[in-house]
């Protein structure tokens, strides 16, 4: 049986067998085992005269056992049942002298470092159990509410996407690469006879099929080989992108936000147990900070994220406000805002949500030209059909728009943008056969699961990390 299904029927007089990983094993008696299905330990009773005393020299932390007995009603506090071994077997040592995971508290930095033995740990058994609930809330949420799901090529012959540096897929051979007479790197004897990369975002594709299939999505994995050394940026992270036919821009906002609020209920109805746990890591990690530097408690944030309406601000009302704003006018941001036009920096989102709304915020309407050559132009010819969803502590969650649908002005911006035409032939074709008003955007995976278990540092909701100077396992 595994220990969440003993934990939720309590069988109590039942002979049964458990396998699972030593968390602790005290007093020569009580070992608390741990198996993965739940955060909750198992505690195993032994008889220590009844057993061998070699055998149990090896129930050490980390040790791998299996145990039969029978589940009877447990008087010490902080569980109802526990189980009365009669047998007892090693199945894998954990030598105490190596086995780098003891029964104390460790550094997320150095978990980092043993990225292969942290899902053993109470704290990531927690987040990569949430971490399944969400994406399994994702997919529900949008096949719930007809749309369909498109795998996107992860190998990509576009340069056009614009969202990031990209990381190039080859196999040349580096050390002896073909030329063309001029000298350049000929990528016509390269395996797909072009230059390729790995996709910095699906959308462009997933544009494609919700002009024949309406509502769609992608949720698949997406590269940037930006070099930026944040607690929000991955090299390799999961995007979800949906794309719907006949949404305008507050159509868009609207899905984003349902679909943050029922994906962050979600886990809240189903994730209950390992969220208060998360939670309670949260505070314990927060103690020592001052009352005005601690966040809000992670349950109180999420229900308050879940019940509340995100707030609906233009670029052009957010810049007046951070223009009038103590941190502006006291050059406390690194980058002052003095006009119009200015890109907005996660100092600047911050302000917004967390000082001065104290909500999730929608800023849309952005200037043309620090967004991407497919967003819709206004009528103002100057701003553009861009939302950017902004969440507390992590800024940038969501990233959409209402896409240019018109010929003449796409064409435009590309030629504007420096895009060479040839490329975008498909895309620029949607746009002369049937086009229609459409909006869409990328709402990032590991963003939503470090909001959600208020685990700070986007590497610790991801299972291995992928950052500059970093692949190891
Ligand atoms: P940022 O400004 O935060 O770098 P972006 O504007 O480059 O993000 P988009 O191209 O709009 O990001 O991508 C859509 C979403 O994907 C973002 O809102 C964010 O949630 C997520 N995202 C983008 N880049 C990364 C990254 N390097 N690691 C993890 N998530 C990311
Ligand atoms: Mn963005």
């Amino acid at each position: 049986m595994d220990i969440k299904s003993i934990v939720l029927s309590e069988p109590v007089g039942e002979k049964i067998e458990v396998k699972g990983w030593v968390r602790t094993f005290r007093s020569n008696r009580f070992i608390a085992l741990n198996d993965g299905s739940t955060s909750k330990n198992l505690q195993v009773v032994v008889d220590f005269d009844q057993m061998d005393e070699a055998l149990l020299k090896r129930v050490t932390t980390g040790a791998c056992i299996a145990v039969s007995g029978s589940v009877a009603e447990s008087l010490g506090a902080g569980q109802k049942v526990e189980l009365i071994a009669d047998k007892l077997e090693i199945l894998g040592d954990a030598n105490p002298e190596e086995y780098p995971l003891q029964p104390k508290k460790h550094s997320l930095e150095f978990l980092r470092e043993i990225a292969h033995l942290r899902p053993r740990t109470q704290t990531f058994g927690a987040v990569f159990r949430v971490r399944h609930a969400m994406q399994f809330a994702i997919h529900k949420y949008f096949n719930d509410n007809g749309f369909f799901q498109v795998h996107t090529p992860i190998v990509t012959g576009s340069d056009a996407e614009g969202a990031g540096e990209m990381f190039r897929v080859s196999t040349l051979d580096p050390i002896n690469l073909p030329k063309t007479d001029d000298g350049e790197v000929n990528w016509k004897e390269d395996f797909f006879g072009k230059e390729t990369n790995l996709t910095v975002s699906g959308q462009l594709e997933g544009e494609l099929f919700a002009m024949g299939l309406g509502k769609i999505y992608t949720f698949g994995p997406t590269f940037r080989a930006e070099n930026s050394n944040t607690t929000r940026h991955l090299a390799e992270f999961w995007m979800i992108e949906p794309e719907v036919a006949f949404n305008d821009l507050f159509d868009n906002m609207t899905l984003a936000e349902d679909c943050l609020k029922f994906t962050i209920n979600y886990a809240l109805e189903h994730c209950a147990e390992d969220l208060e746990l998360l939670a309670k890591r949260q505070d314990d990690e927060e103690k020592s900070l001052p009352q005005d530097k601690r966040t809000m408690p992670l349950l109180e944030k999420l229900q308050f994220v879940a019940n509340n309406e995100f707030v609906r601000c233009s670029y052009t009302e957010a810049i007046e406000i951070l223009k009038n704003s103590k941190p502006n006018k006291k050059k406390k941001f690194n980058y002052i805002i003095e006009e119009w036009g200015a890109d907005l920096q996660s100092e600047h989102e911050r302000y917004l949500v967390e000082k001065h709304f104290g909500k999730p915020v929608i800023l849309y309407d952005y200037p043309a030209k620090i967004k991407a050559f497919y967003m819709r132009l206004n009528d103002d010819g100057k701003t553009v059909r861009a939302m950017d969803i902004l969440f507390p502590g992590i800024g940038e969650i969501v990233g959409g728009s209402q896409r240019e649908e018109r010929y003449d002005v796409l064409k435009k911006k590309i030629e504007e943008f420096d895009i060479e035409e040839e490329s975008m032939w498909w895309y620029l074709d949607t746009r002369k056969f049937g086009t229609c008003v459409h909006s869409g955007f990328g709402l990032g995976f590991e963003r939503l699961i470090s909001f959600v278990t208020g685990m700070n540092n986007i590497r610790d909701v991801i299972p291995f990390p992928r950052t500059p100077k970093n692949a190891e396992f």
